[in-house]
């Protein structure tokens, strides 16, 4: 099969294909597996942090892609609840040891055998995939293959944060940081919690007036100062000043969630304006998001046809995918971008 495939990390500032088109066999299914025939893949910034190295694969060559949706080619002669002919999804989660308590409790994304998918197992930026038949996701008939795919991932993890906020209908959320993943919180937020007002930091003028037009009830730079006390934040940012100054706004036994796989250095030092009464007294409450567990992926895609959440997408050849990588990298991330198979 046709396969872009990652040989070795690389630095995208000085390289500009890190994928190779590469023919390589068609993957068999295990006992408990389905092979999954790719229709899209979308691609995810994710994949910039598995090519540069921040968080990367443990072996080499890996086929990347974690937003995969395709139809059910061939089972395994343990798969029960799947179909030849079922069209299926499959999302960050790729497998995780079921045993252990975390697996157990449904939070197999803090699982110590948590695998990945398109990192630790090769993912959709191909021709085929196989995956264990409880990790494959039905996929809800009112979304297109372009418009299921890029769910799976910004979403599903926009999901599992407004999940951590513990929010009730009625309490003021804050969102800092506006992108893909923010942006479909906030129409979950919208839908789910309608009494709900949406404050949102964000510092561009256009992040902020595509807030206003989605709903927010409030949108501002990183600094400056809500009109209401908060009772959750949801940051999506890389940085560290966001995130000081998100708490200030918390109210008393508010909770800040961090949804990002890294923090970059840059501005650590703005940590040290950190001040305890200011910034934490009162029971305020830090908690970061890792990785996603089937839950979310599953609840989110219901979430997400009842609504509807449709993403605007740009199709690209599985061929073209090193463009579309370098299209992200450069920050073009208006619409996601799906590798067409
Ligand atoms: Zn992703
Ligand atoms: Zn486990």
């Amino acid at each position: 099969m046709k396969a872009m495939v990652l040989n070795k990390l690389c630095d995208l500032s000085s390289c500009s294909e890190p994928l190779e088109l590469t023919d390589i066999p068609d993957p068999l299914p295990a006992d408990d597996e389905v092979l999954i025939r790719v229709s899209v893949c979308a691609v995810c910034h994710t994949e910039l942090d598995e090519i540069e190295g921040r968080t990367p694969p443990p072996r080499f060559p890996v086929v990347p892609g974690h937003q995969v949706v395709g139809t059910v080619e061939r089972a395994g002669r343990d798969v029960t609840r799947l179909k030849i002919g079922d069209r299926v999804g499959v999302a960050w989660v790729y497998s995780a040891c079921g045993k252990c308590r975390y697996c157990r409790d449904g939070n197999e994304n803090l699982c110590g055998e948590f695998r990945a998918t398109g990192r630790d197992a090769d993912g959709g930026y191909a021709e085929y995939m196989t995956v264990r038949e409880g990790f494959a996701f039905p996929m809800p008939d009112v979304f297109t293959d372009s418009e299921a795919a890029p769910l799976l991932c910004a979403g599903a993890i926009g999901y599992r944060s407004m999940r951590l906020t513990g929010l009730k209908d009625g309490e003021r959320l804050g969102l800092t940081g506006f992108g893909a993943s923010a942006h479909l919180v906030l129409k979950m937020v919208r839908h789910r919690y309608p009494s709900s007002e949406v404050f949102v930091f964000a510092r561009s003028e256009k992040e902020r007036a595509f807030a206003r037009e989605l709903g927010a009830a409030w949108a501002g730079d990183t600094c400056e100062e809500p009109p209401e006390f908060l009772r959750a934040v949801i940051d999506t940012t890389p940085a560290w000043k966001p995130i000081v100054e998100a708490l200030k706004w918390l109210e008393p036994g508010g909770r800040l969630v961090i949804n990002a796989i890294r923090k970059e250095e840059a501005d650590k030092e703005y940590l040290l304006n950190l001040d305890y009464p200011a910034h934490l007294w009162c029971e305020k409450e830090i908690k970061s998001v890792a990785n996603v567990a089937r839950r979310d992926v599953a609840e989110f895609l219901e979430l997400a046809a009842e609504i509807p959440i449709k993403p605007d997408v740009q199709e690209f050849r599985l061929e073209d995918a090193n463009r579309a990588l370098l299209e992200v990298k450069g920050g073009r991330i208006r619409g996601a971008k799906v590798l067409r198979i």
